[in-house]
C-alpha cells in the first residue's frame, strides 16, 4: 500500500471523472494521472529517484496536486512548505532536508528570486525564466511507458515542517501508512464518497489539509476544488458554485465567514460535513458558527502533525453539550490518554498531558534523533498539550504545555484568561503570555486587538470580574492585529519576543 496507487486506481475507475478543479482549469482523473507519470518521468530522467526529498513551494493549486502525486510515483519524498514562507525559511529547509528539487509557483516566484540553489534542479510554474525549468515542459514529456510505485507502506513519504514556534522547524517524517492511516480515519469518519467535493482553502502544506483532506479524498476518488487564499468572499462564492460538500478550516475561517452580511442568504445546502481544527471555538462561538452557517454539522478534530494529524473527532449533536471540548473519542485507529508527570493516568477532573499512539504517528523528526526521543514515550506521542477529562469522559484542552504560565510558583493557564478576555464585546482577538518578572519569575501579559481604544484599566477592571487576582493580566498592551501562521493560528514566539 502506498500513496501513489490511490492515483493510480481512481485513473482505472473513474477516468473521465472530474478530479481537480482550480486557477480556471478542470482536469479529469485519467488527465491528472497522465501528467502526474510525464512528471515523475521527467523528474528521473533529470536523476530524481528513490528517498529523494523534493521540496515544493506553492499555494492550492493544480501544479500542487500534480507534483505531490508524481514525486510519490517515483518514491521520492515530498516537502511541501508554506507558501507564506520567506527567503531564509526556505534557505534553511532546502539545506536541513537535502533537497534534490524545488518546485515553484509563479504566484510566490519573488520569495525565492535570491536563494542560493546551487545544485539543485529548480522548476517553476508559468512564464520561463533562466536557470528554472518550465513546469509546463516537464508535464509535456510524451511517454508511453505508465510508472507505478511499488514504494513499501513504511517507507518515507513526506516530510512536514513545524512553524518553528519554539526554535529551528523540525521536519516532521511520515511514512506512506502514516499518511494512510489518517486519510482513511477521516474518509470513514466524515462519510467521503465518489461524488464528494472537497473545498480546499487552508494551505496544503499543513498535515491536516494535505493528509486528511487531500490524500483523504483521494482513496475514494472525490473531487478536489482549490482555491489558493481563503476570504469569506471565496468560501460563500466556491461552495455555492461548485456545490461542495467538504470544508476543513481553522476556527478564524469560520467565525470571519459567520460575520459576513450575506452569510444568511447564501445557498450552503450542498455541504455535509463543516470541519475545523487546529484550534479551539468556545461554546459561544460554536454556537454563532451554527446559527450563521444554519447547520447541525460542525465537526471538530483535534490533532498535531506529529500524529499524523490524528488525535479525537467530536461531531454535531455532541457540541450541544460540550461545544470548547474536543470531544470524548479517539479517533479511528488512534488512542489517547492523560498523564501526570510520572506518566500515570489521571482521574477526572485532573489536568494532564495528551498522549497519542495510533499508526499515524510520525516515523520520527528527520536528521533530530534526540527531539523524537523526547517526544515518544514507548509508542506513545507526548502532545504538549495539557488537558482533563470531565465527569462524562469529554476532553477539555486546558492550554499548551510551553504556554504555561508560572507566577510566584502558581500554574496559569494562558487560555482561561484569554476566554474571558474575549467575550468583551469591543474585542476580537486576544493573547496572553508569561513575561519574566525578577519577582515571581513569570508575570501575565495580554496583547489585544478591539474596535475601539480601551485602557489597561478598564480590562483589569474587566478581567477581575471573572478572575483570580492574580491571573489578572498585570501587564497589557493593545494592537492592530496579532500575528498568525498560514493557517490563521495565533502565533505567541513573535509576542514573546516583543515583535507585533
Ligand atoms: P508548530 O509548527 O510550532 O508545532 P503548531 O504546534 O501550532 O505549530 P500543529 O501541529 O498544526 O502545529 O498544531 C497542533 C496543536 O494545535 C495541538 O497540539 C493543539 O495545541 C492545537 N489544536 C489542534 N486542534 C485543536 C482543537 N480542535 N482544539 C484545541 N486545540 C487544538
Amino acid at each position: 500500500m502506498n500513496i501513489s496507487q490511490l492515483l493510480e486506481r481512481n485513473a482505472r475507475k473513474y477516468p473521465e471523472q472530474e478530479a481537480l478543479v482550480g486557477m480556471g482549469q478542470r482536469l479529469t482523473f485519467r488527465e491528472v494521472d497522465k501528467i502526474a507519470n510525464n512528471l515523475a518521468h521527467s523528474l528521473m530522467k533529470r536523476g530524481i529517484s528513490k528517498g529523494d526529498k523534493i521540496v515544493l513551494f506553492m499555494p492550492n493549486v493544480p501544479e500542487f496536486v500534480v507534483s505531490y502525486f508524481a514525486v510519490q510515483r517515483i518514491n521520492a519524498i515530498i516537502v511541501p512548505i508554506s507558501a507564506k514562507l520567506g527567503p531564509k525559511e526556505i534557505g534553511y529547509i532546502l539545506e536541513h532536508s537535502d533537497a534534490k528539487a524545488l518546485f515553484v509557483h509563479e504566484l510566490i516566484f519573488d520569495a525565492v528570486k535570491s536563494l542560493e540553489t546551487n545544485g539543485l534542479l529548480l522548476v517553476k510554474s508559468g512564464q520561463a525564466v533562466p536557470g528554472w525549468e518550465a513546469f509546463s515542459h516537464l508535464i509535456r514529456t510524451e511517454t508511453e511507458e505508465i510508472l507505478t510505485s511499488h514504494a513499501q507502506d513504511d517507507e518515507p513519504s513526506t516530510i512536514l515542517y513545524t512553524s518553528g514556534t519554539t526554535g529551528k522547524p523540525k521536519g516532521v517524517l511520515f511514512s506512506h501508512r502514516n499518511v494512510l492511516t489518517v486519510a482513511q480515519m477521516i474518509c470513514v469518519e466524515m462519510e467521503m464518497k465518489p461524488d464528494s467535493r472537497l473545498l480546499h482553502m487552508m494551505p496544503l502544506s499543513h498535515s491536516a489539509p494535505l493528509h486528511l483532506f487531500l490524500v483523504a479524498g483521494m482513496i475514494v476518488g472525490a473531487k478536489h476544488v482549490l482555491v489558493p487564499t481563503f476570504t469569506p468572499d471565496l468560501l460563500l462564492d466556491t461552495v455555492e458554485g461548485e456545490r461542495t460538500t467538504h470544508f476543513f478550516g481553522a476556527p478564524v475561517a469560520y467565525l470571519m465567514t459567520a460575520k459576513h452580511p450575506e452569510v444568511g442568504q447564501r445557498d450552503l445546502s450542498s455541504m455535509k460535513w463543516w470541519i475545523y481544527g487546529s484550534a479551539p471555538l468556545s461554546a459561544g462561538e460554536v454556537k454563532f458558527v451554527q446559527e450563521s452557517f444554519r447547520t447541525d454539522n460542525l465537526v471538530c478534530v483535534y490533532g498535531l502533525t506529529e500524529a499524523g494529524p490524528s488525535g479525537t473527532l467530536m461531531t454535531g449533536p455532541e457540541h450541544a453539550e460540550k461545544a470548547g471540548s474536543i470531544g470524548k473519542r479517539a479517533a479511528l485507529h488512534t488512542e489517547i490518554r492523560i498523564v501526570d508527570l510520572d506518566g500515570q493516568d489521571v482521574a477526572p477532573g485532573e489536568v494532564g498531558e495528551i498522549l497519542l499512539r495510533g499508526e499515524g504517528n510520525m516515523l520520527g523528526y528527520y536528521k533530530n534523533e534526540e527531539a523524537t526521543k523526547e517526544t515518544f514515550i514507548g509508542d506513545w506521542l507526548k502532545t504538549g498539550d495539557l488537558a482533563k477529562f470531565d465527569e462524562d469522559g469529554f476532553i477539555w484542552v486546558v492550554d499548551r504545555k510551553k504556554d504555561l504560565i508560572i507566577s510566584g510558583g502558581v500554574n496559569i493557564y494562558p487560555k482561561e484568561i484569554e476566554e474571558v478576555l474575549i467575550t468583551h464585546p469591543d474585542i476580537h482577538e486576544t493573547a496572553v503570555i508569561g513575561v519574566p518578572h525578577a519577582e515571581w519569575g513569570e508575570t501575565v501579559k495580554a496583547y489585544f486587538a478591539a474596535s475601539r481604544e480601551l485602557s489597561a484599566e478598564e480590562i483589569k477592571a474587566f478581567a477581575g470580574n471573572e478572575l483570580a487576582s492574580y491571573k489578572v493580566p498585570k501587564l497589557i498592551e493593545q494592537v492592530e492585529a496579532l500575528p498568525r501562521n498560514a493557517s490563521g493560528k495565533i502565533l505567541k514566539q513573535p509576542l514573546r519576543e516583543g515583535c507585533v
